[in-house]
């Protein structure tokens, strides 16, 4: 048990632009009252019969970098902090392609013992999960089931609700084990609806996942597309083309790519007249980067049949250098918001997947939004790409004079802005989120986006599971929200 100060504030906070700008004026809000560190089940078991006959409320944390405020502590309570002690991998299955690891354990622990497969388990491959999220480095396997997160390669390994077989969760009501069958037709699918349940449930105490052999290095690919909705297109044709899904794919529009030449070093004056030459402008040029891996036939046959689509929707191929140079920073670029905010610069990104008869209009409608908002650059890219559409991802980048907060809450402003483009999401047709998950900031809208009988399904389960509304209660899902 921990209860210092900063124990409770690390595990009351997440990374949302709001936990930020609050802990930054030093108004973390309501933390927890104590950090609690489970051994096993058996810990969690004995910690939610106590505080049920308490009636404490209990948030389960991970890595702690939730950016949708899932962490944000309503009242008194406590969290359980899983990565301590539950960080272990308890199942190695060679056969079955499968591994079966605690909650708490971070991505590149995880992908560490399934590279040494071999080593560790005498397996006679080595193997990936195939789950690389922005924030791989601290985000724990608990956090991506309980968010429904996407790792960069999804497009091919799929999200982590495709990777995750079982599940084994501590509820107020007991404990819910799944098996870890290949397939069933057994009624709804239970995992389905604990993936994504935010800690509003229970805690995760296991999860067993696919795994992947790893193949040989992927052929890295990159082209600048003329305009969008050309780069719209070409992408359509190749997600849709049933010669296999390429493995990176990521298209950005013509301000990001912009963004992504400068900072990659890439927009050399020579080259730039001569991309200027071919037609391919700035404040038009889309960069796609992207993969393809597997059987190296496989990949092979895929990289060329990307070309071909591409070089008919008239883009310059740019080789494999443009992706070794985003892969460098992929895991730490994001970070440069936190030092941007030292020099007043807000960056925040919202991100949600729609049908590609839908991408383009919700792109314009967020564009024309931020547009009404003074010194606001707004960045997207296209990735996680399926048949019917993809997710869109937005960069909002706010100048320091152009966001005063009037009254003594510091994060009002983002806040208000959040909630007009999550309302306009849903008036365009698509999702809320496509990975980042729920927590308190896209709660109001989820009624208005699900409808009511879809919410009472889910308030009904959480009424089974947790009678008491003790699991993460204060809005989580939009469950207990008037
Ligand atoms: C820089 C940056 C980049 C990011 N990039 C991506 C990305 O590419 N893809 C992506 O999907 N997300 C991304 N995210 C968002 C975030 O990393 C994910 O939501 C991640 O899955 C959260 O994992 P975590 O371990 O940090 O969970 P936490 O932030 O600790 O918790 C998130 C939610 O899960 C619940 N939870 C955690 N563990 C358990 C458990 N054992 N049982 C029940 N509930 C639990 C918590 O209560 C909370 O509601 C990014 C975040 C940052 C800061």
């Amino acid at each position: 048990v921990a209860s210092d100060p900063g124990a409770r504030i690390a595990a009351g906070c997440g990374k949302s632009l709001v936990d930020l700008l609050r802990l930054r004026q030093g108004l973390p809000g309501c933390v927890p009252d104590a950090v609690l560190h489970p051994r096993h089940r058996r810990d969690l078991e004995g910690i939610l019969a106590c505080c049920a006959r308490h009636g404490i409320a209990m948030t389960a944390r991970g890595g702690a970098s939730s950016v949708t405020q899932g962490l944000a502590c309503p009242g008194p309570g406590v969290a359980l902090d899983l990565r301590t002690h539950m960080d272990r991998i308890l199942a190695f299955n060679a056969a079955c392609q499968t591994v079966t690891v605690q909650p708490g354990r971070y991505g590149p622990a995880l992908e560490r013992a399934l590279e040494r497969a071999p080593e560790l388990f005498g397996a006679a491959h080595r193997y990936t999960c195939g789950h690389f999220p922005q924030s791989f480095q601290f985000s724990t396997v608990g956090g991506w089931a309980a968010t429904r997160g996407a790792g960069q390669n999804s497009t091919y390994f799929g999200k982590i609700e495709d990777l995750v077989l079982a599940q084994e969760m501590v509820t107020p009501a007991g404990v819910l084990r799944t098996g870890a069958f290949p397939a069933a037709a057994t009624g709804p699918d239970t995992d389905q609806l604990l993936l994504g349940s935010e800690g509003a449930f229970g805690v995760l105490s296991e999860l067993t996942l696919r795994v992947f052999r790893r193949t040989a290095e992927p052929r890295r690919f990159s082209y600048l597309l003329p305009d969008w909705a050309a780069a719209l297109g070409a992408a359509r044709e190749i997600l849709q083309d049933q010669a296999g899904q390429p493995s990176l794919f990521r298209l950005s529009d013509p301000e990001e790519t912009g963004l992504l030449l400068a900072t990659h070093r890439l927009d050399h004056p020579l080259a730039a007249a001569l991309l200027n030459r071919l037609g391919l402008r700035p404040g038009s040029r889309c960069l796609l980067l992207g993969s393809t891996e597997g059987e190296p036939g496989f990949a092979r046959n895929l990289a060329r049949r990307i070309g071909r689509i591409c070089r008919r929707a008239g883009a310059l191929p740019a080789g494999g250098l443009p992706v070794r140079a985003w892969e460098r920073g992929r895991f730490l670029d994001p970070y440069l918001r936190d030092d941007l905010l030292d020099l007043g610069i807000r960056v925040d990104t919202l991100e949600c997947a729609a049908g590609w008869d839908a991408l383009a209009r919700v792109r314009r409608a967020v564009r024309a939004h931020c547009a009404a908002r003074p010194r606001t650059l707004c960045l997207t890219h296209l990735s996680h790409g399926y048949a019917q559409g993809a997710s869109l991802y937005f960069t909002f980048v706010t100048a320091p004079e152009a966001e005063a907060e009037p009254g003594p809450d510091p994060a009002a402003g983002t806040r208000a802005f959040q909630a007009g483009i999550l309302e306009l999401l849903v008036a365009q047709g698509a999702t809320l989120s496509h990975h980042h998950g729920i927590g308190r900031m896209a709660a109001p809208f989820m009624e208005a986006h699900l409808g009511p009988v879809q919410m009472d399904l889910f308030r009904a389960i959480k009424h089974q599971l947790d009678p008491q509304n003790l699991m993460n209660p204060g809005g989580t899902l939009g469950l207990d929200r008037p």
